[in-house]
């Protein structure tokens, strides 16, 4: 895992302007900065002027836990496309599979409010329903090991079970037909016709597209960590501000240097008479 604004990693990023590439990133803890009431993620200023410039010029996506619809309200139309559910939710996946990923869901979440809605009350466990997946939140309680137990108990009780996936203070099932970010990123790749992409996300649910250690990938992890499958790093979230000018003001560049040499090109044709 290397620093990514380095020299080669700014030569890699290069490399995908080259191409049709597309730009995808993670919402919280990427491109939001992490905070304590998940409601209150958004996008600082600069992030979201880069990304808007960045979306004139090639596809970008936003491939988050949330669910489309919460993606929409903070994002808005600063991401050409939005897919929820860690990958499952938006138009790259067949009605019948989201019907299906939909029930299950709905059914988990049934049998937890039936059997464990006051106990997860005293544990300070909020439950989110997320439509085709569910998100056992613990991050503003006091009484973690207790929390984490009984989300363990909960967890290990769902059928069919689950796809078992933990984040920062939050602990995510989905159904084990649902689709991840990894397949996500590849069918949209396929989709929009790129031969390459960017991704970056710091949760161990991105790891499902580290891990497909796709040659045509670029990946970025935010935060240095030992046994990830990224093959880069920033130190910080607010560094993929810079990632995104980077992104933005050399792509600028080579078409207006691209532009320069056709300007040339086409001025060397009046020389010739005087050869
Ligand atoms: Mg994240």
């Amino acid at each position: 895992m290397d620093y990514l604004l380095t020299e080669t990693g700014r030569s890699d990023l290069g490399a995908l302007l080259t191409v049709r590439s597309l730009y995808a990133f993670d919402f919280d803890g990427t491109l939001a900065k992490i905070v304590r009431d998940h409601h209150a993620a958004r996008l600082a200023r600069p992030i979201r002027f880069w990304l808007e410039e960045l979306g004139k010029r090639a596809p970008t996506a936003v491939i988050s836990g949330r669910s489309v619809g919460d993606l929409r309200s903070r994002v808005g139309t600063a991401a050409s496309h939005l897919i929820g559910n860690h990958g499952s939710e938006g138009p790259h996946t067949r009605q019948e599979d989201m019907q299906q990923v939909r029930e299950t869901s709905h059914g988990w979440l049934q049998w937890v409010n039936d059997r464990f809605r006051d106990e997860l009350a005293r544990s300070g466990v909020v439950v989110e329903n997320k439509s085709y997946s569910l998100s056992f939140h613990y991050r503003t309680t006091d009484q973690r090991d207790k929390a984490r137990a009984l989300i363990s108990r909960i967890v290990a009780e769902l059928s069919p079970p689950p796809r078992i996936v933990l984040g920062k203070s939050v602990v995510n099932v989905m159904p084990p037909t649902a689709s991840h970010k990894g397949t996500a990123l590849l069918e949209y790749m396929r989709r929009l016709d790129c031969s390459a992409a960017l991704y970056v996300g710091d949760d161990v649910t991105d790891e499902d597209v580290f891990a497909l250690r796709d040659a045509r990938i670029l990946t970025v992890r935010i935060g240095k960590k030992k046994g990830s499958s990224a093959r880069y790093f920033l130190k910080r979230q607010a560094e993929i501000a810079e990632v995104l000018r980077l992104l933005v003001e050399v792509g600028d560049q080579s078409i207006r240097t691209w532009s320069g040499c056709h300007e040339q090109g086409a001025a060397q044709p009046l020389q010739q008479p005087n050869e």
